[in-house]
């Protein structure tokens, strides 16, 4: 539910394999420019789908793009990557930030809503206060906030994705084992997100299924059983 196809050294070749596979993918874009070429990339694979977006960290740079973001948001099924970033480098930019996810929030409820793939790092509580007023629904990617937040989260109603590299730490795995069962999905978030320092790739999801296996003490066919049904039933929300 979260991974940079475009962002690939070869993604047409990702793409191929992510073919031959079966992989589904909601491939994040980071930019509104970036939606054109990203979305030929899912030509032909209905497994494949685009998400609109303009991540928190590039917002200082890429603003003046929400134009842009508004035209093709009545195309756009999915948005994200969108969200905001406390971190060291970026917290400085939070003005602006704020100005460009409040202008998508606003743009999505008019637009009737979407599932949205949301970055929260360093952010979840303002994260989650402006997401009070959403119609669209939020799908939190490798969330890291407190656990206090992630309750506040869950009765919201959010949804989570989680992959390898935030199941491979002990708060992320602690964090993802308080995610009701039937909130959860997987990701990559590749080619950013790494485990045993190698960029993630779309069907490394199988890694996540068996930490998340480990996590909940039951099969891994169950997990994928669990996972599917999530995902049917979230996609059929949207
Ligand atoms: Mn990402």
């Amino acid at each position: 539910m979260h991974c940079h196809l475009d962002l690939y050294p070869d993604p047409h070749q990702v793409a191929a394999q992510c073919r031959l596979n079966g992989t589904y993918i909601l491939s994040i874009t980071t930019t509104p420019k970036a939606w054109a070429g990203t979305s030929k990339l899912a030509a032909n694979n209905s497994r494949i789908r685009t998400a609109l977006g303009l991540h928190p960290q590039l917002a200082h740079e890429r603003h003046s793009e929400l134009e842009l973001f508004d035209q093709l948001l009545p195309n756009a099924k999915y948005v994200g990557e969108i969200g905001l970033d406390g971190g060291k480098g970026f917290k400085e930019h939070w003005a602006v930030q704020l100005k460009v996810f409040r202008h998508a929030l606003t743009s999505i409820n008019r637009a009737g809503g979407r599932i949205m793939s949301i970055h929260s790092r360093v952010s979840a509580e303002a994260v989650l206060e402006e997401l009070k007023s959403t119609s669209g629904i939020p799908l939190l990617h490798w969330f890291s906030g407190t656990r206090r937040q992630l309750k506040q989260a869950v009765d919201m109603g959010c949804w989570f994705s989680t992959g390898p590299a935030m199941l491979s730490t002990k708060k992320g795995a602690e964090l993802a084992s308080l995610i009701p069962k039937n909130r959860l999905l997987t990701e990559t978030d590749g080619p950013f997100g790494k485990y045993q320092h190698k960029s993630l790739l779309p069907w490394d999801v199988d890694i996540a299924v068996k930490q998340i296996s480990n996590i909940w003490s039951v099969p891994e066919s169950e997990v994928t059983h669990q996972l599917m049904s999530n995902f049917r039933t979230l996609v059929s929300n949207g």
